[in-house]
């Protein structure tokens, strides 16, 4: 009945080579992200630079979806379609990305500023990060799908800030969207029960403002209903030996922006 999808330490080891390539890539993006750069330039580099590196865009053709990366700004909650709109000086903007390798999928996401942005949306970025935070703290042993969900909505409501509803993190592996469903919002001690093997991508969608949506015509396009911004970030991480472990990082983005942090110590490998 429960479907935890519980993976083996060389299957985790794949997923994490999958959540590597796309940690380099946005890496690798987090240099290009500058006023007048359209999002599909940036597409562009990052289908390239993901065969490169021998796999292949984990969102390209899945349910249809036209391109490599899921570019959502300001306003956009996740899920935009890159086009040919440069982005402007104090915008922000969601870079969610897929890989494919070994038949095992990385998934994560980050939220870049173009330029200098405003002290508010700043700190809607680090609230949305330290979040991620928060939920990966509560994926431990013992504790349930609720913990996670309660851990970033506390969190993140305790700024005023909106958190999406409609979308959610999820299981990983063979498949992209594993169960279980992994809220960003929820109850303590509610829902399945954490055991070591889990690989779960973990997602804070945050709003600025109201946690309500709207879908856009094109099927895909998810915007805040009062048009406030949001951020999203995204790890993939595994249940070992009782405790979180970080499959993808953000080190390379930080070298890229030259960002000093000891942010993803805690959740570093045990063995
Ligand atoms: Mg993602
Ligand atoms: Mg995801």
């Amino acid at each position: 009945m429960q479907m935890l999808n519980l993976k083996t330490l060389e299957e985790i080891e794949c997923i994490r080579e999958s959540a590597l390539i796309v940690s380099k890539t946005l890496g690798m993006l987090a240099k290009e992200v500058k006023p007048g750069v359209t999002t599909l330039e940036l597409d562009a580099l990052a289908e390239t630079f993901i065969r490169d590196h021998g796999a292949i865009p984990g969102f390209l053709g899945l349910y249809d979806f036209p391109n490599t990366l899921c570019m959502s700004p300001n306003a956009q909650v996740v899920h935009g379609i890159p086009n040919d709109t440069p982005l402007q000086e104090g915008d922000i903007i969601s870079i969610d990305c897929g890989a494919l390798k070994n038949d095992f999928y990385g998934d994560h996401a980050y939220t870049f500023a173009v330029g200098e942005i405003s002290p508010e949306i700043q700190n809607l970025l680090k609230v949305t990060k330290d979040s991620l935070y928060e939920g990966i703290r509560a994926f431990k042993k013992n504790n349930r799908v609720g913990d996670v969900g309660y851990a970033i909505q506390q969190y993140c409501e305790s700024y005023g800030y909106g958190v999406v509803r409609e979308l959610v993190g999820h299981g990983i592996g063979r498949v992209m969207h594993e169960e279980p469903e992994m809220p960003n919002y929820g109850r303590r001690g509610r829902g399945k029960k954490f055991v070591d093997g889990m690989v779960v991508a973990i997602e804070p969608m945050i709003n600025m403002g109201t946690h309500r949506i709207k879908h856009h015509k094109d099927g895909w396009t998810i915007t805040t209903k009062d048009n406030l911004p949001s951020a999203h970030f995204e790890h993939n991480v595994a249940l070992v030996q009782g405790k979180p472990e970080l499959l993808s990082t953000f080190k390379y983005i930080h070298q890229a922006l030259g960002i000093e942090t000891d942010e993803e110590h805690e959740f570093k490998s045990q063995v």
